[in-house]
């Protein structure tokens, strides 16, 4: 276990030289007033610099991440990111510009975006895109806010949008934001979208529909084309979460499908490291009627110029202060270019191999509830290993025992004890055979052993922590 720094402190060490005073330095209190003035010492570990280092190195490695192991996190797209991506991002004239600095000053930057927004507008086959949602779930809420003002200026009050049982729970929370009021619709036997239940609940009330695909069983929504129309018939907008892209890249895009509003998680599909709440950049692109609500400042193009331009007189306004996520577009702008067309293809038939790899393999020993080819993820359940006493959570905490994150659990809702797996494309195959591995040991240890799973993790640095008590007794006061 990691000591605090502190503990590694000892009067007088230290890891910097700072200059002596310089002549005619002013006492602090010239420039600050001495009521805002610290009284007491402030307390400082004093550590030599290898001792900074080291500290910091043994806490990062104390947590999972994906330089250090497989990251199956289903519906996150926990790839491997390159570091090459990093380094771009981290180019002085991307990584210190300020975002007040003159235009003149920022060509390359304006460059990108505007290159990046194109380069999505041919993943997606969108018309326009704007870059400024800084996260997946601020892309459906922009999105939203666009099929309010798309129906606004028609003259129309439009109350509800439909929402599959399936969803991510950003969706409804999203509509709601909006002023949307949302209705569910149910799932088929296939794990699809039931096209009856969606007829009977579409109508001119309704502004349209958020689905996800392919969806969160990683399932290909098998009659989308029906689906789309239906809502087109009553003028509806069919908004795609887009966060399964990773399965569809240079294979099917949005735009093909009718789709009129889709969102993309710069940081799932085009490799950023993520988790956490960030950093995120959910950009959205729209088909062309609804190009001209996007947010404001747009990155355009004048000549060989490029400047934002608040000179969209229809536009919802701005999502976003400043596009202080910069970082995350460039990683994205370096990782498609790096690729190109035929790489990023090669991405999603991987992700969908890698991912139907795993599900044939563990379908003997866990239950796989819609068992048939998969997109880049896949939905089993622990629900058949109920009956030993064993709950999906135990098995999730196993696999921390081996080096493993745990996939998402108990989500989508639809699935009893859901364990949602996805691989992604940047895993080997031994990687794969590892977690295969992993799964069939717990699988045996739940038959044979159940107590020792109900115990794990027994190898983290943190044993199970009590998730509940975290919610419900809150207490972040420092030190209490
Ligand atoms: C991740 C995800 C979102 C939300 O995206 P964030 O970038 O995390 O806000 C929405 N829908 C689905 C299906 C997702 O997997």
């Amino acid at each position: 276990m990691e000591k605090l720094i502190f503990d590694y402190s000892s009067k007088g060490k230290g890891g910097v030289s700072l200059p002596t005073k310089s002549a005619g330095e002013k006492a602090v209190k010239e420039y600050i007033p001495e009521s805002l003035l610290r009284k007491s010492e402030l307390n400082l570990p004093e550590v030599s610099e290898p001792e900074v280092v080291r500290h910091f190195t043994n806490l990062s490695s104390m947590n999972h991440h994906l330089d250090k192991g497989f990251y199956p996190l289903g519906s996150c797209t926990m790839k491997y990111n390159p570091k090459i991506n990093d380094k771009v991002a981290g180019l002085p004239g991307f990584a210190d510009i300020h975002p007040f600095q003159p235009e003149s000053t920022t060509q390359g930057a304006l460059e990108l975006m505007y290159d990046l927004e194109k380069m999505l507008c041919a993943i997606t086959g969108m018309h326009s895109a704007t870059l400024q949602p800084a996260a997946g779930s601020h892309g459906e809420l922009t999105g939203v806010m666009i099929m309010k003002k798309y129906f606004e200026s028609k003259g129309e009050q439009r109350k509800y949008i439909l929402i599959p049982d399936s969803a991510h729970g950003t969706n409804p929370s999203s509509a709601c934001s909006a002023n949307f009021q949302t209705l569910p619709l149910k799932s088929n036997e296939r794990g699809c979208l039931d096209i009856d239940d969606l007829r009977v609940k579409m109508n001119a009330e309704v502004a349209g529909l958020m689905i996800t695909n392919p969806n969160t069983l990683g399932l290909f929504e098998e009659e989308v084309e029906q689906i789309v129309e239906i809502v087109h018939q009553y003028d509806g907008l069919v908004y795609m979460d887009g966060a399964n892209l990773n399965a569809l890249l240079g294979i099917a895009r949005p735009g093909d499908m009718r789709f009129d509003i889709t969102h993309i998680n710069l940081h799932k599909t085009f490799a950023t490291p993520h988790g956490g709440g960030g950093p995120g950049s959910g950009s959205i692109a729209v088909v062309e009627k609804l190009s001209k609500f996007l947010p404001v400042p747009r990155v355009v193009k004048n000549g060989t110029a490029f400047k934002l331009s608040d000179n969209f007189p229809e536009s919802i306004g701005k999502v976003l202060g400043l596009y202080g996520n910069f970082g995350v577009m460039v990683r994205a702008y370096v990782y498609i270019s790096l690729l190109g067309l035929e790489g990023i293809k090669s991405v999603s038939r991987n992700a969908i191999l890698n991912a139907n790899y795993l599900r044939v393999k563990l379908a003997d020993k866990f239950l796989v509830p819609y068992n048939r080819i998969c997109m880049h993820e896949f939905v089993a359940s622990g629900d058949n290993h109920r009956q030993l006493g064993i709950k999906t959570f135990d098995i999730a905490k196993r696999l921390l025992d081996f080096g493993i994150h745990a996939p998402t659990v108990y989500f989508p809702l639809i699935v009893k004890e859901a364990i949602m797996v996805e691989p992604t494309e940047t895993e080997s195959k031994q990687a794969l055979d590892e977690f295969v591995e992993a799964m069939l040991t717990i699988d045996k240890e739940a038959h044979e052993n159940p107590e020792r799973l109900h115990e794990a993790p027994i190898s983290t640095p943190v044993r199970r922590l009590n998730e509940l008590k975290a919610n419900k007794d809150l207490n972040i006061c420092w030190g209490k």
